[in-house]
């Protein structure tokens, strides 16, 4: 041993050992995560430079599962697995052109909606037959859109609450389903959105039992303005329009959920579920969608984790969320007999959350009111709506279980929504600490509760041996 190392080494035994910090309270551990958490971010920036665009069901969604499931283990979740689950895999080909060619020829750009047939090689040509909204087209007779092409507009706005989805969203959810049903050999909608860019929304479509699918595409919004455009100058003269897309169903195809936990004191008790989803359209690096959201709740797990709590906190990354919530079913499924306390999910983008909701708003008012007053602080007003849950919480659903819904500012999550224009930069740090900050303090007092969520019930004890 050197002189210095042994002079150091004495001194260092001279002193005392510092006390240890009391750990953190579960308040503290949410202002400094609306300080300075890291984790949240961290997260989506990996995913999105490390993996990018995520269809379901395909080999980038594979990549983005290992990934997860690689960045789950190094944070220190136990549990870490990927369930597999096999799905019905539509991708969107590589070609997309969409051209007037008359009265006013020319191009408009165009991308395929989700379960959108291709067309022949070559493209298809049609008169295209405008209806101002979804009703419109409903009330069109029957077969009067043979061998056209439908044209589905809607006057969707920005709101907080992103209500104006439900408002517009049938457009894209059943428009093309019932202009197939009426005859039409290929639909084009406004795309379902709020920008200006000349982007379009992709997102899927469906069609119903016993409808051939036909070629839907989705036009960016000037593109949307300028066809309408044509429409109030055409005097008269039918406006053409040329498609081309080659998206196509490749049958079956693995996906899967990721799973991972922060084990409870209590493993009996129902473990508290915390969702999001991994996969993204082919054309959106999902960075609002949902890689913030799967960030947010990472980091509220780890932060609330950090004391062990009495409940379980266990994440669940969904798969092929987009294509018809096909990891959510999966986990419902298979998991259907193992009781969830409580299911939360995060899954509209990263700005600030301004309303709480739960469905135990009656049945457990104490845990509701306890809940209310530990988030105003972050500027959370409690709301008074029945919290449904997201997407991926069915599992909750149909068990019957508790549901909190922590209502994110949707003023400009249509701007992004499945384009690729959702890309990392679009994250604001400070409103997305605040949702970790919020998850935090929610997530820390439902894993600590330890009355049955939904009633307030009381719950049996762990064996003494479990208890710390
Ligand atoms: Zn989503």
């Amino acid at each position: 041993m050197t002189k210095t190392l042994a002079v150091l080494l004495a001194l260092s035994l001279a002193v005392p050992a510092a006390a240890t910090p009391p750990p953190l309270t579960l308040e503290q551990r949410a202002d400094e995560a609306l300080a300075k958490d890291e984790n949240a971010f961290g997260f989506v920036e990996g995913l999105t430079t490390e993996v990018g665009p995520r269809q379901a069901g395909t080999e980038a969604e594979a990549r983005a599962r290992e990934w997860a499931a690689a960045w789950l283990r190094m944070a220190g979740f136990k549990n870490v697995a990927i369930e597999p689950f096999m799905m019905a895999t539509w991708v969107p080909g590589d070609i997309a052109r969409a051209r007037v060619t008359a009265p006013f020829a020319q191009d408009l750009v165009v991308l395929p909606l989700g379960n959108s047939a291709a067309t022949p090689a070559g493209g298809i040509e049609a008169e295209v037959v405008f209806f101002r909204t979804v009703d419109d087209l409903r009330a069109a007779p029957a077969g009067s859109l043979k061998g056209r092409i439908a044209y589905i507009s809607h006057q969707m706005r920005p709101a907080q609450d992103g209500s104006h989805y439900g408002f517009a969203g049938p457009v894209r959810w059943v428009g093309p389903g019932l202009a197939a049903s009426k005859g039409a050999v290929g639909v084009v909608i406004k795309s379902v959105g709020t920008d200006h860019h000349r982007n379009p929304h992709t997102g899927g479509t469906s069609f119903p039992e016993g409808v051939a699918a036909i070629p839907a595409g989705a036009l960016s919004l000037p593109d949307a303005e300028n066809l309408e455009r044509m429409f109030a100058r055409a005097m008269g003269r039918p406006v053409m329009l040329k498609l081309e897309m080659n998206p196509r169903q490749i049958g079956q195809t693995e996906s899967g959920n990721v799973v991972g936990e922060i084990a409870g004191r209590n493993p009996s008790l129902p473990p508290v579920l915390l969702a999001c989803h991994i996969d993204s359209w082919w054309n959106a690096p999902g960075a609002f969608d949902d890689g913030a959201g799967c960030g947010i709740i990472i980091a509220a797990a780890l932060n609330a984790g950090q004391h062990q709590p009495l409940r379980t906190i266990r994440v669940l990354l969904a798969g092929a969320e987009e294509t018809g919530l096909w990891g959510s079913k999966a986990y419902s499924t298979a998991h259907i007999n193992e009781p969830i306390a409580v299911g939360l999910e995060s899954d509209f983008g990263a700005d600030r959350i301004w309303r709480f909701d739960s469905n135990f708003r009656e049945s457990n008012p104490a845990l509701h009111k306890r809940i209310a007053a530990a988030v105003a602080r972050f500027g959370v007003s409690a709301g008074t709506d029945v919290a449904t849950g997201g997407a991926d919480l069915n599992i909750v659903r149909d068990q019957k279980g508790a549901l909190v819904d922590l209502q994110q500012d949707g003023t400009r999550y249509f701007d992004l929504h499945h384009t690729p224009d959702d890309t990392l930069d679009k994250i604001d740090i400070v409103q997305l600490r605040q949702n970790v900050a919020v998850w935090t303090q929610v997530v820390g007092i439902l894993a600590n509760e330890d009355t049955a969520i939904l009633t307030g019930t009381p719950v049996p004890a762990a064996p003494a041996i479990m208890q710390k």
